[in-house]
């Protein structure tokens, strides 16, 4: 992991910005494209075979993965095969001021569509209500959960927490 996030604890956005080259606006306006928060140099490259338009790259199996923003398509299949639960898929304009991030998930329970749940940061705090649009069971069985946020919160909602129904236990 990057040192200054190991200190921190976590990969803020502002380190993030620094040791990942993030899409453009002008990329972002365009549709939904991964973003990749990979860090490591680890042996480990899940996310390029999972990619089957070319988009993700490695230069060797020691470097961190790196992607190619005009040839993803926002396709979210790489998101449930990275073990390292580090890529999410951004569509910046999903309806009016709303943005949808679509996040690994691999927690109890498993959020159904329409239900509300809570948006978390990277620090896992709680930055607002998000509405479940679309969940999907990978092949690893990780969840791809997609979720409607403020337009604001779009680089900053990492992961969400799920309250449980009556019944539930
Ligand atoms: S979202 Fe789809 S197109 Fe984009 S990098 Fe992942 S697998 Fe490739
Ligand atoms: S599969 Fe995930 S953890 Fe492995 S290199 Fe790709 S992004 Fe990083």
């Amino acid at each position: 992991m990057n040192n200054e996030a190991r200190e921190v604890g976590y990969l803020t956005y502002d380190i993030l910005k620094e040791t990942v080259r993030l899409p453009a606006k002008e990329r972002l306006a365009k549709g939904p494209v991964a973003i990749i928060e990979c860090t490591e140099d680890i042996p480990c490259d899940p996310c390029v075979e999972a990619c089957k338009s070319g988009a993700i790259s490695k230069e060797s199996l020691v470097t961190p993965p790196s992607i190619d923003y005009e040839k993803c398509t926002g396709c979210t299949l790489c998101i449930d095969l990275c073990p390292g639960l580090a890529i999410f898929v951004v569509n910046i304009n999903y309806k009016e001021d709303k943005a949808l991030v679509s996040i690994p998930y691999e927690m109890l329970p498993v959020p159904e569509k329409g239900d509300i749940v809570d948006a978390l940061n990277r620090s896992g705090e709680n930055i607002g209500q998000a509405e479940v649009i679309k969940t999907r069971k990978g092949k690893s069985g990780t969840h791809v959960i997609s979720i409607a946020v403020d337009r604001k919160f779009a680089m900053e909602t990492r992961s969400i927490k799920v309250k449980r129904k009556e019944n539930e236990y």
